[in-house]
């Protein structure tokens, strides 16, 4: 659960990490207000869940009333890589001597907390890593001992930091990996870190990535779960308590099990197409569930064609069957018109592949294995024939 620059400035303060003041608006004339109470200069920053806000126009410094109500005008409603702006962030505006770059996540394959450091903030720090390694500075901490303030200085004296502000370098990682800790976060990232001409070390940028499956542990950041800025598709979903992820290809996916859902997503790569989403159906095999999960897939309009992944295990085959059958039934012209791979597997999978061929639906296509229900899928999403359909 990604959440807004704001949202993380909040959680970086309540652990004594250095933000300047600001407030969260969505009119231009909260806007005004807002730059009244924090004090000109102020700066005002588009509150979308996406990188680049800056080189995309949606951070701007206004001096006065004037400009605040010009920038808060433009950059309301703006669109910023598909993500529309909401909510404006207006903060006190900082001066900046230097720009750094700290975040902390989970390497895995090291199973360790990593920090990463840098005195070259500010800009896309994936160039820095690429073209000048040697600044990104990248530690392990030791999960069970956390991060030592010593380490922390060591980290700030490696990266390069000015002499006079290691201390407090120190004191922002320190305190960015209490946040990442103590909150179940996945990343903590402040870019730019900024030091000011007095001195001062401070979070100008805020991305924080909170774990979804911990969050039962934090009930008092539930609410930062931002509905209006998360695919329209993924919320509906979540409404629906289904598994759904929206993903950029045109093959609709439909399985029980996310481990089977997952494979499928590989199966169709390597034939060659690409999955319009993940979507676990769970155990789920009534018509209703079905149909629910059908018009998911295809309210994303990119959909051209859907396979069902299902193995049956408590979850018979006949039911599934069943429930497909009903399911198809209530479908529109749209639903109609999409041709359907259907690959059943596991318990009771020839009764229920002897109803689909009775049940004679047009435009549903089955298929004995998962490699073969990939490939007709990717053929007829390509607008080619698959071959026989289940009545055939
Ligand atoms: P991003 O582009 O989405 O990463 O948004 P940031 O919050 O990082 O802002 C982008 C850039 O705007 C920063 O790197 C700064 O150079 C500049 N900026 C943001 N806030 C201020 C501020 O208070 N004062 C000044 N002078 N520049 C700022
Ligand atoms: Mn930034």
């Amino acid at each position: 659960m990604d959440l807004l620059e704001y949202q993380g400035k909040e959680l970086f303060a309540r652990h004594g990490l250095r933000v300047s003041s600001g407030k969260a608006v969505t009119d231009v004339d909260a806007a005004v207000a807002a730059a009244g109470e924090v004090g000109y200069p102020v700066v005002v920053k588009a509150q979308v869940l996406i990188g680049g806000r800056g080189k995309a126009g949606g951070v701007k410094l206004a001096a006065d009333e004037a400009e605040v109500r010009e920038h808060a005008q433009s950059i309301l409603g703006m669109d910023i890589k598909g993500h529309t702006v909401h909510t404006v962030w207006i903060e006190h505006a900082s001066d900046i001597a230097s720009e750094y770059y700290a975040s902390i996540l989970l390497d895995r394959a090291a199973k360790k907390p990593l920090v990463m450091f840098s005195v070259e903030g500010g800009v896309d720090i994936e160039e820095v890593a690429e073209r000048t390694p040697e600044k990104l500075i990248r530690r392990h901490v030791d999960p069970l001992a956390g991060l030592s303030r010593e380490q922390a200085v060591q980290i700030a004296r490696d990266g390069g930091a000015d002499a006079d502000v290691v201390e407090g370098v120190a004191d922002a990682l320190v305190a960015l990996y209490d946040v990442w800790l103590s909150e179940d976060a996945t990343l903590t990232e402040i870019n730019p870190l900024i030091v000011t001409p007095d001195r001062e070390v401070r979070a100008l940028d805020a991305k924080v990535s909170l774990d979804g499956n911990a969050l039962y542990r934090h009930p008092e950041n539930q609410s930062l779960s931002d509905s209006a800025n998360e695919d329209p598709l993924e919320r509906r979903a979540k409404e629906e308590g289904v598994q759904y992820v929206k993903l950029d290809g045109d093959i609709g996916i439909l399985g029980n099990g996310a481990g089977l859902v997952m494979s499928t997503l590989d199966v169709v790569a390597q034939a060659g197409g690409r999955p319009a989403n993940f979507l676990d159906a769970g155990g789920g095999s009534n018509a209703d569930t079905i149909r629910g999960a059908v018009e998911l897939i295809l309210a994303n309009d990119a959909v051209k064609a859907v396979l069902f992944n299902i193995f049956g295990g408590i979850t018979r085959g006949d039911e599934v069957a069943e429930g497909l059958i009903a399911a198809f039934g209530q479908l529109d012209e749209r639903g109609k018109s999409t041709p359907f791979v259907v690959r059943l597997d596991g318990t009771n999978d020839v009764e229920g592949r002897r109803l689909l061929a009775e049940a004679a639906l047009p435009n549903v296509y089955s298929a004995a294995t998962m490699n073969e229900a990939a490939e007709k899928v990717v053929a007829l999403a390509s607008g080619r024939a698959a071959g026989a359909g289940v009545s055939a």
